[in-house]
């Protein structure tokens, strides 16, 4: 493997990277699940209910991303599919429910462990940026909420350019923002199709953030954040 010791630019994935996805989404989607009843309404526990929303949320976004719908629809199919999963049928009140979660969903102030001490730490050898796919508004209100700002040059959002990971030009685009060239960079992600097969499809080098590393994966490899300081550095 290369050394990762003379890299100068680091690109960081957002959701499950550094701002917690799943702990800040699940919590809010408690708070609403409580909120509209949905466990009388629905006949189902919040457990089950979360696990069919995921799913079917993961769905729609596999077709957003494919240009199969839109963002309008994303939003307003995701919770009231989750509701016919379980014969509730509600349109108005899934919209309310839509509006709750995307207001207060992206305010979640959950952080990956050890994620600003890792940041504060890396920010005197790197320049830091992040590379997120996304919608524009609510990607910015995850990045204030939990003071992540100020740690990084350029933030990259995909709903902005029209690009999104793991499209080469993505990393391309990031590269001129950053003044550089593919040997100075380094994409550190949870998504192993976006993150990391995309950046090393640009030529880029790639860091895994898993909890579980596949038998199968070759590459560098982190469990939690602070190792980053020993890799690079
Ligand atoms: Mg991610």
């Amino acid at each position: 493997m290369v050394n990762l010791k003379n890299k100068k630019h680091l690109f960081f994935d957002l959701d499950d990277t550094l701002w917690d996805f799943e702990k800040n989404s699940s919590l809010i989607l408690k708070e609403i699940f409580v909120q509209f009843e949905l466990g009388l309404k629905l006949q189902t526990s919040f457990i089950n209910f979360y696990k069919e929303y995921k799913g079917i949320n993961n769905q729609l976004w596999s077709k957003y991303y494919k240009k199969e719908i839109d963002k309008t629809y994303l939003r307003n199919h995701r919770f009231n599919e989750t509701f016919k999963r379980f014969n509730y049928s509600n349109y108005d009140e899934n919209l309310l429910v839509t509006e709750q979660y995307l207001k207060r969903s992206p305010q979640g102030k959950i952080l990956k462990k050890d994620c600003i001490e890792t940041l504060m730490y890396l920010k005197n050898y790197f320049q830091l940026n992040i590379i997120t796919n996304g919608f524009k508004e609510v990607q910015d209100i995850k990045i204030d909420s939990c003071g992540l700002r100020p740690y990084f040059s350029n933030i990259i959002i995909s709903e902005e350019y029209n690009l999104t990971k793991p499209d080469e030009q993505i990393f391309r685009l990031a590269e001129s923002f950053s003044k550089t060239t593919k040997d100075e960079c380094i994409m550190i992600g949870d998504n192993l199709e976006s993150d990391i097969k995309g950046a090393l499809n640009a030529s880029w080098e790639a860091i895994y953030f898993s909890d579980i590393k596949p038998n199968d994966f070759k590459g560098y490899y982190i469990k939690n954040l602070r190792e980053l300081k020993t890799l690079l550095t």
